[in-house]
């Protein structure tokens, strides 16, 4: 028998999973689903979980619900599950060669079924919303967020409810949400206004709230971490690479990892590396300030106001988990990278190189590997798994700007600035003639 509850991460308080808060009610901290498994030894739940592939029970089939063990319990009748996971580890010589590390893998999250990690976490939120009756679910989004919320909203029957900042949000993630027929909610302001509203709004209305703050979500999120090592015999690699936004990927990777630990699935922890983006990095802030100061528990972090990048998943100033990812830093001796829009761009041009592609947020997993490589914090032969978070269909203009040489941003002092195309690949423009054709290509 597995019991299962909430727990604040502050002050410990316990509550029943069928509680519909998001956070502590005595003092706010964020909360846990956590499990007494007593009875059920490592040794036992690799077995199990080995034994689930290849079955053709779809819940076994679910890269999620394979883990069910460590999970909320749910009823096989209330899952709601798109099969999600069994996502690729590829090898990428290239992004190896870029970083100046000898291999290096990527998980690609991208190839869930609306192309991000979310998947992950919306299978077991929108089967929370489902026990606990909901009949409305609503998140605030920079776009995948409300694209998986959208489609698992769906195929549940409930109704969904998108805050997206205006302006803000990919045409690719945009058209999802409209597809999968949420309503959305275009908030004149930035993602961390449309996460507050949603907030207050869901404390005063029957709307669940589907953000990362809910602590369901974490719990499929962290099968990140089960999947990858499964899918390597159970043999740790030395470092996991994370890109850092509202920090619920980079916290629900670590919690995965750690209860693998207290059961005794693996040895120790590798160490988790979260990287930002310079124009919205409040944990790399919060983190050069933090090391060496460990006891000391009046740390807070500091919003980034009007934070900036065009990787527009990462764009956020005051991420909701950052305790659970200082927790996380701490428990694998973990490291935070910060890394700009050029490196980021030509970052992604790389990873599209060895044939996979990603979406901008991603790729600050490939240059903060780059960067740490060269300052000699990564060893050029640790055994690196990073973790690609959405697919590279999911922003196309990016990606043809940075092709054809016209990506540009403005930056804080409202100064344009253009990103150079290091490794661009611009269309050739010919007139439709045979000879010129293949003059073209003799010049190749
Ligand atoms: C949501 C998202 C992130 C950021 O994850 P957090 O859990 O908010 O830190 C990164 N990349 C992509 C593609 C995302 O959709
Ligand atoms: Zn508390």
């Amino acid at each position: 028998m597995i019991m299962v509850s909430l727990r604040c991460i502050n002050c410990q308080t316990e509550f029943p999973t069928s509680s519909r808060i998001y956070t502590c009610s005595h003092c706010n901290g964020l909360l846990d689903v956590v499990y007494e498994t007593s009875g059920i030894s490592g040794e036992r739940l690799m077995d199990v979980w080995d034994g689930r592939r290849g079955s053709p029970k779809t819940i076994d089939q679910s890269g999620v619900w394979r883990f069910r063990e460590l999970l909320p319990e749910a009823d096989e009748s209330e899952i709601v599950t798109m099969i999600e996971g069994n996502t690729q580890i590829w090898d990428a010589p290239r992004s190896a060669e870029y970083a100046g590390i000898d291999r290096l893998t990527f998980k690609h999250l991208g190839m869930n079924p609306t192309g991000s990690f979310k998947d992950l976490g919306m299978t077991t939120g929108i089967t929370q919303a489902r026990r606990m009756g909901a009949n409305s679910v609503a998140c605030a989004s920079t776009g995948n967020t409300s694209a998986s919320m959208a489609a698992y909203a769906a195929r549940a029957g409930i109704r969904a409810f998108v805050f997206i900042p205006s302006g803000q949000i990919s045409l690719g993630k945009l058209s999802q949400a409209l597809d999968y027929g949420a309503t959305i909610l275009q908030i004149d302001g930035d993602f961390d206004d449309a996460m507050r509203l949603v907030r207050e709004v869901a404390n005063e209305s029957p709307l669940y709230l589907l953000n990362s703050v809910n602590p369901f979500r974490l719990e499929g999120q962290k099968t990140i971490a089960f999947e990858m090592l499964q899918q390597r015999n159970w043999q740790l690699p030395d470092r996991i690479v994370v890109p850092g936004g509202n920090l619920g990927n980079s916290s629900a990777i670590a919690k995965g990892l750690h209860e693998l630990l207290e059961r005794g699935v693996i040895e120790k922890m590798p160490k988790i590396t979260i990287v930002q983006a310079e124009g919205a990095n409040p944990l790399y802030q919060l983190w050069k300030k933090y090391r060496g100061r460990e006891g000391d528990t009046d740390l807070k972090i500091e919003p980034v106001a009007g934070a900036f990048t065009l990787a527009t998943a990462i764009k956020i100033g005051s991420p909701v988990s950052w305790p659970k990812a200082i927790r996380g830093l701490r428990w694998s001796d973990g490291e935070v990278e910060e890394v700009s829009e050029q490196e980021i761009a030509d970052a992604k041009a790389m990873i599209g190189r060895d044939g996979m592609g990603c979406e901008p947020a991603s790729a600050v997993t490939l240059a903060g590997i780059r960067k740490m490589a060269a300052a000699g914090s990564i060893r050029p032969d640790e055994d690196l798994v990073a973790i690609l978070t959405g697919h590279v269909l999911k922003d196309p203009d990016y990606t043809v700007n940075y092709h054809s040489g016209t990506l540009s941003y403005t930056d804080k002092s409202r100064e344009r600035v253009a990103i150079e195309s290091r490794y661009g690949n611009e269309f050739i423009r010919l007139p439709a003639e045979r000879e010129a054709i293949i003059e073209a290509l003799v010049f190749r």
